[in-house]
């Protein structure tokens, strides 16, 4: 112990360190990494499929042929029983809200500007199957639990060529 102590002392010499400003700049540009959303074709994800269908308007997920197994987000294996024999299933449109909640401030990238907005866990209608989905088209205090809500297509434009796309959900009968 007391020959471990000895190592820590040691006399600063009496002079000032040397010192140097570093300058952090206004903005600064983010790598393509961080942008929020996935590149969505086959060449960059395994789940492109269900990334084709959502972009013709269709929400899907993989179902296990061999264990029936129905999987949200879409697998290239099966988490029951690890077959790779999966098949891309429609999904509803239609859902009611499980839970949800707010975020007020500090969004992530690409959202920083929409805060305050709405995060939820939906319940598919007539399924097993619950998402977290950002809900649009109506403010925190207008929702409660168990409100129907229903599928909405969000087009993200830039910053790659691709066209890609996400879901969000907004109350039902809203067609704003
Ligand atoms: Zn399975």
């Amino acid at each position: 112990m007391t020959d471990a102590d000895d190592t820590t002392v040691r006399s600063d010499g009496g002079s000032e360190p040397p010192r140097r400003t570093v300058t952090i700049p206004d903005s600064i540009e983010l790598p393509r990494l961080l942008d929020f959303y996935d590149l969505q074709d086959d060449e960059h994800t395994r789940i492109s499929e269900f990334y084709d269908r959502l972009r013709d308007g269709s929400l899907s997920t993989t179902e296990c042929r061999d264990c029936g197994d129905l999987q949200f987000p879409p697998r290239v294996m099966c988490p029951e029983c690890t077959s790779d024999d999966l098949a891309y299933v429609s999904l509803p449109h239609d859902g009611t809200l499980f839970a949800f909640s707010a975020v007020r401030g500090s969004g992530p990238l690409g959202m920083t500007e929409d805060t305050p907005f709405v995060t939820s866990v939906v319940d598919l209608d007539g399924v097993d199957v619950k998402l977290s989905a950002r809900i649009d088209g109506a403010d925190y205090d207008d929702l409660s639990i168990g409100d129907p809500v229903t599928l909405e297509v969000v087009d993200i434009d830039g910053p790659t060529d691709q066209h890609r796309v996400f879901y969000r959900f907004r109350p039902r009968g809203d067609t704003a």
